[in-house]
C-alpha cells in the first residue's frame, strides 16, 4: 500500500522537519484528509477523537498559515490562533505539541487552564503569544479581566466538543463565539455528533467540508483485547498478578470512581507496585506530578478515572488495564485508544465481573468482535457464567482452560509478545 508524505501535502520544510524529528513518518488518516482542506482556508468538521493524530492535523496547517504570514507582528505578538478545549491535561499537551511541531518556526503559544494561579499565565501573555490553548472558564475568566483580546483571532478550534457539552461548558462556548471576530477560520471537533452538537456547530462554522475517521472498528482491531472473569472481591488480587506477570514498563489502570482508583494504588502499593492516581480531586500539580512520574518510568502504574485519563497522551504505553467496565461503550474504545496509538500497537485487558457482563455485551456489539476470554488465571470466575446465555463457560476454574475464539492462550495479543519476556 502507497502512503502519502506530509511533502505531498505540502507542509514546508520547518515543519517537516520537526515532524521528521518526532518520528512521524506518514500522515494518519485524518491528517491526510483535514491537511489540504485547511491550508486552503476552509472551515472543517472533525468527526474524530483524541487518538487519531487530530491534534497535528489542525496544528500543522495553523503553523503553517501563521509562519507564511508576512503581516504578523513578531515584536507585538497578537493571540492570531485560539484552540478550547475542556480539561487541563489536553489544554497542555495540545501546547506542548504545537511547540514541538513549531520548534523550527518562530510560532509562539501559551497555554492557560484554571485551578492554578493566574499569575505566570497573565505573564506569558503579556510577553505576547500567536497561539493560545486554553480551557473556557479560565479563558473567559481573563477575557473579563482584561488580560485577553479576541479581536486578531484567525484560526479558532473547538476541539472535544462533545466533551464540552457532557462537562457544562456549552454556555461558556455560546458567550466566546460572541467575542471572536467574524471573518476567522473556524475547526470545530468532536468524537460524536449528537444534535446539540451539530446545532452547535451550526453556530461556530462557516462554509465547511467535513472529515470523519471512525477510530471505533480500527482502534479495536489494532489493539490486542482480552477479558478475565474475576468476581469482584478477587479484582485487587487479579490485578496484582496480572501486572506481576505482564511485567509492562507503564501501565495504564482504569478504575470507574475516584475512591476506587485510590484503592487500586494503596492495594498496589502494598504489593510494592509503584503507582499513582489521577483523578478530580486531586490537585492540578499532583495531577500533572503523577503523570510526569508516570511518563519518565518513575511509577508504573497510573490509575485513572475517565475523565482525568482524557487526553493523556503516552506514545509507548503497553498495557491499558480496565479494573472496572465502563457502561458506556464508547468509553472502552478511547480507554483502549491509550494503547496502540497512531501507528503503535498494544494490549488491553478488562476484568469483568458478573454485574458488569452486560457492559461486556455492549462493548463487543459496538466494535463488533468477540473480546477473547482468559480462564488461565488464578482468580478465575467461571462458576456464574451459565446465567449468562450467550457466554458458555470457557474454563474449569482457571484449570488449563483455553480462552474463546482460538486455541492459542496468547493468540489474543495479535503479533505482540509479552515485555516481560
Ligand atoms: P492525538 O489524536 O492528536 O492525541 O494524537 C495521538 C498520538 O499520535 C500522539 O501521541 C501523537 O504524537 C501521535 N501522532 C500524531 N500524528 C502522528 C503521525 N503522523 N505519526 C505518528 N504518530 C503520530
Amino acid at each position: 500500500m502507497q502512503y502519502m508524505t506530509f511533502k505531498e501535502l505540502e507542509v514546508i520544510e520547518p515543519i517537516l522537519k520537526a515532524l521528521q524529528e518526532k518520528g512521524y513518518t506518514h500522515p494518519t488518516p485524518i491528517q491526510e484528509q483535514a491537511i489540504p482542506i485547511l491550508l486552503k482556508g476552509k472551515d472543517l468538521l472533525g468527526c474524530a477523537q483524541t487518538g487519531t493524530g487530530k491534534t497535528a492535523a489542525f496544528a500543522i496547517p495553523i503553523l503553517q498559515h501563521l509562519y507564511l504570514d508576512k503581516t504578523r507582528n513578531r515584536n507585538q505578538r497578537q493571540i492570531k490562533a485560539l484552540i478550547v478545549t475542556p480539561t487541563r491535561e489536553l489544554a497542555i499537551q495540545i501546547a506542548d505539541n504545537f511547540t514541538e511541531y513549531g520548534e523550527h518556526t518562530d510560532i509562539r503559544n501559551t497555554v492557560i487552564f484554571g485551578g492554578i494561579k493566574q499569575g505566570s499565565q497573565t505573564n506569558a501573555l503579556r510577553r505576547g503569544v500567536d497561539v493560545l490553548v486554553a480551557t473556557p472558564g479560565r479563558l473567559l475568566d481573563l477575557m473579563n479581566q482584561g488580560f485577553i483580546s479576541l479581536k486578531n483571532v484567525e484560526y479558532f478550534v473547538l476541539d472535544e466538543a462533545d466533551q464540552m457539552l457532557d462537562m457544562g461548558f456549552v454556555h461558556d462556548i455560546k458567550k466566546l463565539i460572541t467575542k471572536l471576530p467574524v471573518k476567522r477560520q473556524s475547526l470545530f471537533f468532536s468524537a460524536t455528533m449528537p444534535k446539540t452538537i451539530v446545532e452547535l456547530s451550526g453556530k461556530i462554522l462557516g462554509n465547511y467540508e467535513s472529515v470523519t475517521v471512525k477510530p471505533e472498528q480500527a482502534t479495536a482491531e489494532r489493539v490486542g483485547q482480552a477479558v478475565y472473569f474475576v468476581s469482584k472481591a478477587d479484582k485487587t488480587k487479579l490485578l496484582v498478578h496480572v501486572l506481576k506477570e505482564e511485567n509492562a514498563v507503564s501501565t495504564l489502570v482504569f478504575a470507574r470512581t475516584k475512591h476506587g482508583a485510590d484503592k487500586v494504588v494503596k492495594v498496589l502499593s502494598k504489593a510494592k507496585i509503584t503507582a499513582e492516581a489521577i483523578h478530580g480531586n486531586k490537585s492540578q500539580n499532583a495531577r500533572q506530578r503523577a503523570l510526569s512520574n508516570f511518563k519518565e518510568g518513575k511509577t508504573k502504574v497510573l490509575v485513572a478515572t475517565d475523565i482525568a485519563a482524557r487526553g493523556i497522551d503516552i506514545s509507548d504505553l503497553a498495557l491499558v488495564i480496565n479494573y472496572d467496565l465502563p457502561n458506556v461503550p464508547e468509553t472502552y474504545v478511547h480507554r483502549i485508544g491509550r494503547t496502540g496509538r497512531a501507528s503503535a500497537s498494544g494490549i488491553s485487558i478488562s476484568f469483568c465481573n458478573i454485574e458488569e457482563r452486560p457492559y461486556l455485551k455492549d462493548i463487543e456489539k459496538l466494535i463488533k468482535q468477540q473480546i477473547p476470554v482468559v480462564s488461565t488465571h488464578p482468580y478465575a470466575d467461571a462458576s456464574k457464567e451459565e446465567l449468562i446465555p450467550d457466554k458458555k463457560p470457557q474454563g474449569n476454574n482457571g484449570q488449563k482452560a483455553k480462552p474463546k475464539n482460538n486455541g492459542n492462550r496468547n493468540n489474543w495479543r495479535g503479533n505482540k509478545s509479552k515485555s516481560s519476556s
